[in-house]
């Protein structure tokens, strides 16, 4: 077992040798040809990631991929201040801390109908789709909600969307190269992703799939200058940004999506769900319970887990947490007002089965510390059953 430091927070993840050096090299210009060179790279790396999987094998063909400088919160402000005007009608569906940022962002350029429940429940689709009306201009979901752990059902709000012809827009984020995410067939407009999460490259970039229909709707003028979506998508024709790019990420990126390419986002999806299997399995093992409640078709995530903590460790969660970091691993507490009630785990990138079960056997020996009893073996065993299937 290496002690070597694990991050298992849900973003930023591992990078591998290859992304990490990638970064190292003497710096080129934003405008010179070996940039260019990068930039096309990338795009062709995220083409294949974001229209992998047309749910009959078809590839999503008429798109752009772009790749921003900024975290996907860009590429969330970016969809939504390019495709609507101030009055336009934009519903956001709320049951995390992401699908509140949508919200956020929603209020601030234009007027947002909120479809809110807990953080951590189901949607209501018979709500939401009484929401959605011929008025409603935008709708707007997060994929998988990484604040609770749940892949909320963008396949039904996208029919509903469509059914109204409102533009869809999709936090992918924690979701896209690393799950299935079907664009065509779930109607979506555009698509956000970020580098640090399922593409497993350092974070200050992200990347968003625009598709015809929505660079029609776009109308740059209304958006902030820096997130001019017209203008992003003109530069891109030459494989540049309209501003300074942060060239070592970029680099970084284009080596990620490739590796992603080499594995195959078939055997990707495959790999993620096992080991989300086996944290769940290892951590119900260790006589710990799912934090949220999920009722079809709404799903636990399968890129990272969120646990409720046992009601002792509750009362002193740092002792638990320290014992977690004390043994070199990373993991994440709850958001927000789920601060000190839950955990969370991420099984997004490149894991090996031993750093999965090293997460198990770290949270089984940090519960041990705080004062639960449970045994550690039988969550590693019931985690290592789930990776050998
Ligand atoms: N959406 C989801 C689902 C996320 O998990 C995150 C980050 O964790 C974001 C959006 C926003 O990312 P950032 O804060 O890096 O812009």
């Amino acid at each position: 077992m290496t002690d070597e430091f694990l991050l298992l927070n849900p973003g930023p993840v591992p990078l591998t040798d290859d992304v990490r050096r990638a970064m190292d090299a003497p710096l080129v210009s934003h405008r010179s040809a070996a940039f260019e060179a990068t930039y096309e790279r990338a795009q062709r790396g995220l083409d294949y990631v974001f229209s992998q999987s047309t749910l009959d094998g078809r590839t999503t063909g008429d798109g752009t991929s772009l790749i921003l400088n900024g975290t996907a919160t860009m590429g969330m402000e970016m969809a939504v201040a390019n495709l609507t005007e101030n009055d336009s009608e934009i519903v956001a569906l709320v049951n995390g801390k992401f699908g509140r940022r949508f919200k956020r962002i929603a209020e601030r350029h234009a007027r947002a109908t909120p479809v809110e429940v807990e953080w951590g429940e189901s949607f209501d689709l018979d709500a939401v789709e009484r929401a959605i009306t011929g008025d409603t201009d935008l709708v707007t979901m997060v994929h998988n909600e990484t604040s609770t752990g749940l892949l909320n059902p963008v396949a039904a709000v996208g029919e509903l969307a469509v059914e109204h012809d409102a533009l869809f827009v999709v936090d992918g984020v924690t979701s896209i190269g690393g799950d299935a995410f079907h664009i065509d067939d779930w109607h979506v407009d555009l698509a956000i992703t970020d580098a640090q999460k399922a593409l497993a490259a350092p974070p200050g970039v992200s990347a968003i799939y625009v598709t015809d229909r929505a660079a029609e709707a776009a109308d740059g003028e209304s958006a902030p200058f820096y997130a001019d979506l017209d203008w992003h998508l003109r530069k891109a024709e030459s494989n540049q940004t309209p501003f300074t790019s942060a060239v070592p990420l970029f680099r970084a990126l284009a080596v990620a999506v490739e590796n992603i390419r080499e594995e195959g986002m078939d055997a990707r999806i495959r790999r993620h769900h096992r080991q989300s299997r086996a944290f769940r399995a290892g951590f119900a093992a260790l006589g710990l319970d799912s934090f949220p409640t999920v009722e079809e078709p709404t799903q636990l995530s399968n890129t990272l887990t969120a646990i409720e903590l046992p009601e002792p460790v509750k009362a002193a969660p740092e002792e638990f947490f320290d014992a977690v970091g004390e043994r070199n691993v990373s993991i994440s507490g709850g958001q927000a007002h789920l601060g000190g009630e839950i955990f969370r785990v991420s099984n997004m990138g490149n894991l090996t089965t031993q750093q999965v079960l090293r997460g198990v056997r770290t949270v089984g020996e940090a519960l041990n510390e705080a004062g639960i009893d449970c045994s550690v073996t039988d969550g590693v065993d019931a985690a290592r059953q789930q990776l050998e299937e």
